[in-house]
């Protein structure tokens, strides 16, 4: 049976948040706002913005309170202080309970043109819908290679398959949500989360805008930190490097010693060669010394996903499903006290 127009408009709308973290995005926010707002316009479906602020030290807060004062579809979630933007991510998904979400960045570099887009694959079946870059406008030739390696990189390195050139603009379905939310760990390499989860997935391909306005947070020191997290959080391979590497060299130079042994035999030992030893010491020096590195990494982050610390404080109000914790422990009744 059909549904006449009347009875497909009293069916409840489709609802939609767009999840944005912010720090310091004060010249940016009302134009983020603007063109989002524009594009939601035209959506059949109830949306609404979650503005989380990451933070920020600058006027941030006012422009997002302005809006909310203009716009009732604004909710800001207002962490206590900077926490990075993979927590500041998953604090806007832990607040939002719509059929689907939008996870973009303020700057306006992801085109918000985008959102019905993803929406129509979303309605296809979808439950992760990524923005994927042809093309990088506005960023240097050594940035663009790096990011290349690094894809290039992770993607033969790890066992789940990490999309390359996709930034964290994408949509979630609920359930997509729901799985990203059980993730707690400290150190959150997103891509690779959002892969992890499964279910299916589509890219869609678009342009990557220079920013809009104000300056990127990253520098190189920060995207080599950045690599190295995604590599360590989502692969163990270079301990097995370190391995392999240790167990070829101790091979060598057992080879080694056993022909100088017999060198020493057959021809006698006229007292040189001490470069050659001076070389195998700071060889295998080096080697310990990278290898207790690698290791140090993978303990570092133990360390702190052993600490079971939640990932975030809000300034005001209650966190919701910030701790995932087991339920407390309740005693069902009398005879257990006994
Ligand atoms: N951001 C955040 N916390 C931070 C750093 C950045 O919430 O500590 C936000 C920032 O406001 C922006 C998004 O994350 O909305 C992406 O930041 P940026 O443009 O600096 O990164 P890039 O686009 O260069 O990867
Ligand atoms: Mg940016």
């Amino acid at each position: 049976m059909l549904l006449d127009k009347m009875e497909i408009e009293q069916l409840p709308r489709r609802t939609l948040s767009v999840v944005v973290p912010v720090f310091n995005e004060q010249e940016v926010l009302p134009e983020f706002h603007r063109r989002v707002g524009a594009v939601l316009d035209t959506l059949e479906m109830n949306s609404k913005f979650i503005y989380v602020n990451d933070g920020s030290t600058d006027g941030t807060v006012d422009v997002i309170n302005g809006l909310q004062m203009r716009d009732a579809r604004v909710t800001l979630v207002d962490l206590s202080r900077n926490f990075g933007k993979e927590i500041a991510l998953t604090a806007g998904l832990d607040h939002t309970d719509s059929d689907a979400v939008i996870v973009i960045d303020a700057d306006l570099q992801d085109p918000p043109e985008l959102i019905p887009e993803l929406v129509a694959q979303w309605l296809a079946g979808y439950d992760v819908v990524y923005a994927k870059r042809t093309c990088r406008d506005g960023e240097d030739v050594f940035k663009k290679v790096t990011a290349f390696l690094f894809y290039r990189l992770i993607q033969k390195m790890s066992r789940v398959q990490i999309p390359e050139d996709t930034g964290d603009y994408r949509l979630l379905s609920r359930r997509a949500v729901e799985a990203i939310g059980q993730l707690r760990e400290q150190h959150r390499f997103m891509k690779g989360l959002f892969t992890w989860i499964g279910y299916p997935q589509k890219a869609v391909l678009y342009r990557r805008a220079p920013r809009f306005a104000g300056a990127t947070k990253w520098n190189y020191w920060k995207l080599w930190n950045f690599a190295l997290e995604g590599i360590t959080s989502f692969t163990g391979l270079p301990l097995k490097v370190a391995t392999y590497v240790g167990l070829a060299s101790a091979v060598g130079a057992f080879g080694y010693g056993l022909y100088m042994i017999l060198r020493t035999l057959i021809y006698g030992n006229p007292v040189a060669g001490y470069p050659s030893l001076l070389v195998a010491i700071m060889f295998l020096g080096g080697m310990q010394l990278l290898g207790i590195g690698i290791i140090g990494e993978y303990l570092a982050r133990m360390f702190d996903e052993s600490k079971h610390r939640p990932l975030y404080f809000l300034k005001t109000g209650r966190s919701v499903n910030n701790v995932r914790d087991p339920q407390p422990t309740v005693l069902r009744s009398a005879e257990a006290i006994e």
